[in-house]
């Protein structure tokens, strides 16, 4: 059986969440920092460190069979790869940018200004696409000082919080692309059922993420209200207390809408609801 390899981002935003992710997923590996390849000890896999620019490129070209890595740096380098899997971290959007005093307020008002990106590729598709035509300056970072060094009149970059921006003196204007995390994977790649493996772990950690493990006591005459509240749920497990009357109900309850739904449970006749979180869910 050939090694698969994934490639990941050395170090950066996506690093320890992508470790994280692995590690997870019961892969037993080293984390070197000055290493580029680790191997892990309990699945046929080598992990690569690299910078997230190049990661799309070693997938499609078949250096790594797979890769985690934000879809902003994807749609950029325009390669052909296979979207296996969104992960949930490294969330933040490419948006449009201009300082606090420049009075625009339509997109179209673009027209004829500069912007400074790293992101050349999706800033030209996106304007072209409005029918805007400005004068985009590619540099390579620090994009958010060019307006007050008079580089450009506005930039285009990645935001999580809008602290950056605030600082600078700059406020978002227009969003370009939402982007997270994803695993990648080679067209056509061989050792389909390695891949198939590790997306079914990658899929089993990212679920339990996504719901907690609830067990509550409660008397036997308030089960059918609890029970209609607990939706998706094809059948709680109902266990009888040694307190006559009263059962235990375990279930699985989404992170989503999680205190709305413990309220109304409480409500219901709910008591000693202990909350636990999941590590894995296989289907
Ligand atoms: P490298 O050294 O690997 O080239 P980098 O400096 O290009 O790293 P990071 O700043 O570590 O990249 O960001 C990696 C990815 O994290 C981004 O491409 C993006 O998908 C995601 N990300 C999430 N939030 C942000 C943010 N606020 N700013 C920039 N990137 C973010
Ligand atoms: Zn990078």
């Amino acid at each position: 059986m050939k090694t698969l390899k994934i490639a990941i981002q050395k170090s950066g935003r996506l690093n320890e969440k992508s470790v994280e992710l692995l590690k997870n997923c019961g892969l037993n590996f080293e984390n070197y920092k000055s290493s580029l390849i680790s191997p892990v000890s309990n699945f046929p896999l080598e992990i690569l460190f690299l910078r997230d620019d190049d990661i799309p490129e070693y997938v499609q070209d078949g250096i790594a069979d797979l890769g985690i890595v934000g879809e902003n740096v994807i749609q950029e380098t325009e390669v052909e790869v296979s979207y296996l899997q969104k992960l949930g971290f490294g969330k933040c959007s490419l948006k449009i940018a201009v300082p606090n005093t420049l009075p625009i307020k339509n997109l179209s008002e673009l027209d004829g200004k500069s912007i400074a990106t790293t992101y050349p590729v999706i800033l030209g598709k996106f304007l072209k696409q409005k029918g805007i035509e400005s004068d985009i300056r590619t540099i390579s970072g620090s994009v958010e000082i060019s307006p007050g060094l008079g580089l450009s009149d506005a930039i285009c970059d990645l935001v999580s919080t809008g602290g950056t921006l605030k600082s600078n003196g700059l406020k978002p204007f227009a969003d370009v692309m939402s982007s997270e995390a994803v695993l990648i994977g080679r067209k056509g790649s061989e050792n389909e059922d390695l891949i198939k493996e590790l997306i079914q772990r990658v899929q089993s950690v990212l679920r339990a993420k996504e719901t907690k493990y609830v067990v509550l006591n409660v008397e036997k005459a308030h089960l059918p209200e609890i029970i209609k509240l607990l939706p998706g749920v094809k059948s709680p497990s109902v266990v009888p207390l040694a307190e006559e009357g009263w059962v235990a109900v375990h279930t699985v309850i989404p992170e989503r809408d999680f205190w709305e739904r413990i309220s109304q449970l409480k409500q219901a006749g709910a008591q000693g609801i202990v909350v636990m979180p999941i590590e894995k869910i296989i289907l």
